[in-house]
């Protein structure tokens, strides 16, 4: 029997990051199959690396040990393909799921080439998002595979790649995943912690945040001697730690039908739509200033722009924030949204003038 992305919720994908050795990837689907908590084995076989010299998979030989897997755990078995000869070799040896990577999903030429090797192969696909935050760019693959007459396709989050420092190795921008899903809302969506951590510490907090986002399942790396794992060593957990890990998730249920949960659910909802309608009025009244300050600035040949005014305008907003529970971050990205729109308009009142 094929197997479904939507037979459990949530959905958990664990292995390796890279297959290294025959022992390795057997000891480590043994011991996931006996905690019965996954329901697909990964292990990459070839690895993109950002630099030569690095460990790039094992190549073909590892897909004998998926086979293996496959027989002595029962275990479905997933790997990553990145051209079409991998593709080949993979259904050759029987793997259940394909996935494509991060950085084969940001060229369409070679997501064309998977699919085009695919077409007339219903074999389930999960595609990672780009490394580059461009939703577009992550639905035209899933198109492309669907074109090719795939039908069983999972969007898997991994994070985006970012310049400067943060504390993910790739940054969520989980407003990037709620637009795919809400493009493709059919698509079960997968988060993979590993990824957008890149460390262990944090990997709970996001998969936990995923599952509160109604995502429909995970995929994490696990390796039975993460330090010495030849590829991703910071990342990946130990079958114990994946174990207590997911046992410490709170599955929130995607949605009730209970009456008195709708009751209040739409009470609420009705607040939200009404504050919102306020919120919206007052920036438009707001612009209609901005637009008076411009017919000014432009009879009196002022620029448009005044640093001075807008830092203050910057920092006491975000101190009248903090008194209202903002967060710096919060409203300082509304503000410049805001101060965006109103030079916009300023502009359009100076240049038309
Ligand atoms: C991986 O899953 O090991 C991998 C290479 O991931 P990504 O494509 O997200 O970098
Ligand atoms: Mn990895």
């Amino acid at each position: 029997m094929k197997l479904s992305f939507t037979d459990q919720r949530p959905f958990i994908i664990a292995g390796p990051c890279s297959a290294e050795t025959e022992e390795q990837v057997l000891t480590t689907a043994g011991e996931l199959a006996s905690t019965g908590k996954t329901h697909l084995y990964r292990a990459g076989i070839w690895k993109p690396r950002t630099r030569p010299g690095s460990f790039d998979g094992v190549g073909v030989a590892g897909l004998a040990w998926l086979r293996r897997v496959k027989e002595e755990t029962g275990l479905a078995v997933c790997t990553e393909v990145a051209t079409k000869q991998h593709v080949y070799e993979a259904l050759k040896y029987g793997i259940d799921v394909l996935w494509i990577g991060a950085r084969t999903t940001v060229n369409p030429f070679s997501v064309q080439e998977i699919a085009d090797a695919l077409a007339g192969v219903d074999i389930p696909v999960m595609v990672k998002n780009p490394i580059n935050p461009d939703v577009a760019l992550w639905k035209g693959a899933v198109e492309r595979l669907q074109k090719a007459g795939i039908t069983q396709i999972a969007g898997l989050h991994r994070g985006f790649s970012s310049f400067g420092d943060s504390s993910y190795r790739n940054p969520p921008r989980w407003q990037m995943a709620i637009e795919f899903k809400q493009a493709l809302p059919d698509l079960p969506l997968f988060v993979d912690p590993s990824h957008i951590c890149g460390r262990r510490d944090t990997l709970a907090e996001v998969a936990q945040q995923a599952l509160d986002l109604n995502y429909d399942g995970m995929m994490l790396e696990v390796h039975p001697s993460p330090d010495e794992a030849w590829s991703d060593a910071r990342q990946q957990i130990t079958p114990r730690t994946f174990h207590d890990l997911l046992g410490n998730l709170t599955v929130p249920q995607a949605t009730s039908d209970d009456p008195s949960y709708l009751h209040s659910l739409s009470a609420l909802r009705g607040q939200i739509d009404e504050i919102d309608e306020e919120v919206l009025t007052l920036l438009g009244d707001r612009m209609r200033v901005a637009q008076q300050i411009g017919d000014y600035k432009r009879d009196h040949n002022i620029a448009i722009l005044q640093p001075s005014r807008w830092k203050d305008l910057m920092e006491a907003a975000v101190e009248r924030g903090a008194q209202k529970n903002l967060s710096e971050t919060f409203v300082s990205t509304f503000l410049k949204a805001i101060h965006e729109e109103s030079i916009s308009q300023q502009s359009s009142v100076v240049r038309g003038g």
